[in-house]
């Protein structure tokens, strides 16, 4: 589980990362009311990711579900949609590793 300071810390998060990309899940891009959306590890806190802004993104809890404790790479074969706009953000690219780069790359990801 992520550790936050506080729970204003988290709160304020989970409005920053919704004033950004809108009340929608980032993953496969289905609209949520806010409550619903959950603040999504793309690197897992137990695998070693952490809170920052280049980690952090809202998903709604079935992406949430599905991936689970998995890296992007892991989560990527049979999810590739949804990983695919991951890409596309600046911040979020630095957070892929090279072998994702690569996978989506070669084409296997759909634009
Ligand atoms: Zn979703």
């Amino acid at each position: 589980m992520a550790k936050w300071k506080n729970s204003a810390v988290k709160q304020m998060r989970k409005r920053q990362l919704a004033k950004e990309h809108g009340y929608k899940c980032f993953y496969c891009k289905t609209k949520f009311a806010y409550s619903v959306l959950i603040i999504e590890h793309i690197v897992p806190f137990s695998r070693g990711g952490t809170n920052d802004m280049n980690n952090t993104i809202l998903a709604c809890d079935s992406c949430n579900s599905s991936k689970h404790n998995q890296l992007i790479e892991e989560w990527f074969e049979r999810n590739d949609f949804r990983v695919a706009s991951l890409y596309r953000e600046y911040r979020y690219r630095k957070t892929i590793s090279n072998t994702l780069r690569k996978m989506i790359d070669s084409g296997k990801s759909a634009t």
